[in-house]
């Protein structure tokens, strides 16, 4: 098997570092890509950490990933060398489940196999993501990207722009449409840019002063900064829509107040702790709480497409690889504008 270089953590406390590790030959529905840019999520951080548990190490993160295809399997339709590609949080589902079958393989019944951390569906070990030179995916889970765009600020997109794109269609927001987006960070700031495009009025909620003058020229109508109890009180039962990205733990309650009537709150943020929500808060106005996990194949080229169109891209800091730990220490003090994306080639 072909040795790539990689980066990645050998433990909870130790720092994303360079390593070596196995990449298969393609099989006959395998694309080999050349890894351009990889974007730098928060699960990374979290799961490098360790801080949901579950971490196989070593762990190399990365699920943000835009190359070019270098070899195909014999099987392979869509996709050939020298395209662009895209490989986003999963390279494997059963395909046969409920889920599966309707586009939602991120919620197969069998367990989706995630880019990184996951487990291969053969057996044949676990999955290392894009902190690498080159990625080997079945064909059904790359994605196709256009030559329209920059490439380092669609990488994102695979993660940070599905992640939010998927729970605004599902509730259905378009025009008219109240929302309030928490946390500018990397899925705040796309979740920002897509429900504007989507023609609703949004708001930006964050803890962050700073941010105000670029939550407008990201698009948002509004900021409320959600330390100041009257900037709060002047939202409370206002949004049909909330979407929450906020990664630290955080009260739950306070954003649920905002909405009106009917309203739901959309977490995709996954803070390590358990959240603390009375009945009441959602009793007396009817709300929802409800939850998103990125979205499925289908949805997520979809989103790619839309994006090219409207002329959508992430705005992004490209770093060395070598200056990933402290990338996620400031994305840690929420000092990211607004998505940090690793330039393979400094690996
Ligand atoms: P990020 O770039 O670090 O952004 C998180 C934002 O949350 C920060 O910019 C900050 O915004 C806000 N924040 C941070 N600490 C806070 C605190 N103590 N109190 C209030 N707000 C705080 O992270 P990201 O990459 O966007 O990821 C966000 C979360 O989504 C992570 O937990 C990640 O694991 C999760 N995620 C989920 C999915 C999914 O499928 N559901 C997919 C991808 C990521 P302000 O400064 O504006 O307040
Ligand atoms: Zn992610
Ligand atoms: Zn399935």
């Amino acid at each position: 098997m072909p040795t790539v270089k990689a980066y990645g953590a050998q433990a909870a406390t130790s720092p994303v570092a360079p390593l070596n590790i196995e990449r298969r030959e393609p099989k006959p529905n395998d694309v080999q890509i050349d890894i351009l840019f990889c974007g730098v999520c928060h699960s990374d951080l979290h799961t490098v950490r360790n801080e949901w548990g579950g971490t196989i190490y070593p762990c190399v993160p990365g699920h943000e990933i835009v190359g070019r295809v270098t070899k195909v399997g014999s099987d392979v339709k869509n996709h050939k060398a020298g395209d662009l590609a895209g490989v986003g949080c999963m390279v494997d589902s059963c395909r046969e489940c409920q889920s599966c079958k309707e586009g939602l393989e991120q919620y197969c019944e069998k367990g989706m196999v995630g880019t990184y951390n996951g487990q291969e569906r053969d057996g044949s070990g676990y999955t290392f993501g894009g902190y690498s030179k080159q990625i080997v995916v079945h064909q059904d889970f790359v994605l196709k990207i256009s030559d329209k765009l920059p490439l380092e600020g669609v990488a994102p997109l695979l993660c940070a722009g599905i992640t939010t794109y998927s729970p605004l269609r599902h509730w259905k927001i378009e025009k008219g449409d109240k929302v309030g987006i928490v946390g500018l960070g990397g899925l705040g700031h796309m979740g920002v840019k897509l429900a504007v495009s989507f023609g609703a009025e949004v708001t930006m909620l964050s803890h962050s002063p700073s941010k105000e003058q670029d939550a407008k020229k990201l698009g948002a109508h509004k900021f409320v900064l959600t330390s100041d109890k009257e900037q709060v009180k002047n939202v409370n039962n206002y949004f049909d829509f909330i979407l929450d990205t906020v990664s630290a733990d955080h009260d739950y309650n306070r954003y649920l107040n905002m909405l009106n009537t009917n309203g739901v709150m959309t977490c995709v943020g996954a803070p390590p702790s358990p959240a603390q929500v009375p009945a009441f808060t959602l009793i007396m106005k009817r709300r929802s709480l409800a939850g998103s996990l990125i979205g499925g194949i289908p949805e997520t080229q979809e989103m790619l497409d839309y994006c090219a169109e409207h002329n959508i891209v992430s705005d992004v800091e490209v770093i060395n690889i070598k200056d990933i730990e402290q990338s996620y220490e400031r994305m840690l003090k929420g000092d990211v504008r607004y998505r940090f994306v690793i330039d393979m080639a400094t690996l």
